[in-house]
């Protein structure tokens, strides 16, 4: 039977340090979307009353038993519009869970993480797509991996200046874009930095850094900066080198070839693409939850990739990752913890 761990509201004293019996039961409502009544509850101290739905993802949504589907769905390459056919939602409709559900994994996925275990490697490379138009809105997409578990530490777009062959019509529709939006910067450096931060956030403040990229100049110094000269190595290799998987840069290159394949709008020569970057780094968190939590790493693994680094017991399911919200950082409930235990909790617990 579920038990609320804490007040949903943020002001009163029982959200963050909540006492055992903070609550008194408060009666129940029978929602139209659920067969089963949801159980009310009153904080003794604030006097507000919520239920079990305050603390879950779904929190006033209309189809919330579409949501795992939906994010399955939008998981494997298939797109919102070909999702709303199938789960019979307007596009819109879609649209809108897409946004929800990215959101609310992006929080998992951060939540979920401690420290990396010593000797893990980090790999980094940056992939190239566009937003709205193919010829003049370039975006360059960092992604840095773990490499032994294949966990994806971070991804993000940036915008970066059109280059590359330019034909008359190319050049119009450039002049096009920038007597309406601007010129176009170039924010690569500053979303490569970004993504590396991350990557050193998982890493505890003595632990040796193993990072492998291409010989791109900037990275050095970047590197450098971030995870500081003296506890860094940097493994650095030709791009010239077949991509095979006896490449160093293998682990990466296959990781941005399943993104490619399971986020239908990195798909090339495909008909679906991102209108907007903000949506197209949304995508990429949906798919970083699923890789990084729901998916094996290999199909002969069991494992997900946070499983093997110990973020998590087991895999999660699209349907656990979707359960509880994850607004509360450290203080949400844990997905695998049946609705009474918070993730720092869980996780102090587990070690
Ligand atoms: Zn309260």
């Amino acid at each position: 039977m579920f038990e609320p761990s804490r007040c949903p509201y943020f002001r009163c004293s029982q959200h963050l340090e909540p006492s055992p019996n903070f609550f008194r039961r408060h009666g129940h409502y029978a929602p139209i979307c659920r067969p089963h009544p949801v159980p009310r509850f009153r904080c003794k101290a604030c006097r507000r009353t919520f239920s079990r739905q305050t603390f879950r993802m779904d929190y006033r949504d209309h189809r919330p038993d579409l949501n795992a589907r939906l994010f399955q769905s939008l998981a494997s390459g298939i797109g919102l519009r070909q999702s709303s056919r199938n789960l019979r939602l307007s596009l819109r409709c879609t649209e809108l869970k897409f946004r929800k559900i990215a959101r609310h994994l992006r929080r998992l996925n951060l939540n979920l993480r401690t420290t990396l275990p010593e000797g893990s490697r980090f790999q980094l490379d940056e992939l190239e797509t566009y937003e709205g138009r193919r010829n003049g809105r370039p975006l360059s997409v960092p992604v840095v991996i773990e490499r032994g578990s294949r966990y994806i530490v971070w991804a993000e777009s940036a915008t970066i200046r059109p280059r590359g062959k330019m034909t008359p019509a190319r050049l119009r529709a450039i002049r096009a874009d920038e007597a309406r939006l601007g010129r176009r910067r170039d924010r690569s450096r500053r979303s490569v930095r970004r993504s590396l931060e991350r990557a050193a956030a998982c890493l505890g403040p003595k632990q040796t850094v193993f990072l492998d990229t291409d010989q791109k100049t900037s990275y050095v110094g970047l590197a450098r900066s971030i995870f500081g000269r003296d506890r860094l190595v940097h493994g650095r290799t030709s791009g010239k080198l077949p991509r095979t998987a006896a490449n160093p840069l293998f682990p990466i290159n296959h990781t941005e070839a399943m993104a490619r394949d399971l986020t239908g709008r990195l798909r090339r020569q495909s008909w679906l693409a991102s209108k907007k970057r903000r949506y197209l780094d949304l995508g990429l968190q949906l798919h970083m939850a699923y890789r990084n939590l729901v998916r094996r790493r290999f199909n002969e693994d069991r494992e997900s990739p946070a499983e093997l680094l110990g973020f998590a017991p087991r895999r999660i399911s699209e349907t656990e990752a979707l359960s509880w919200r994850q607004d509360w950082g450290g203080r949400s409930v844990h997905p695998l913890s049946d609705g009474h235990q918070a993730i720092e909790a869980f996780i102090r617990e587990a070690a």
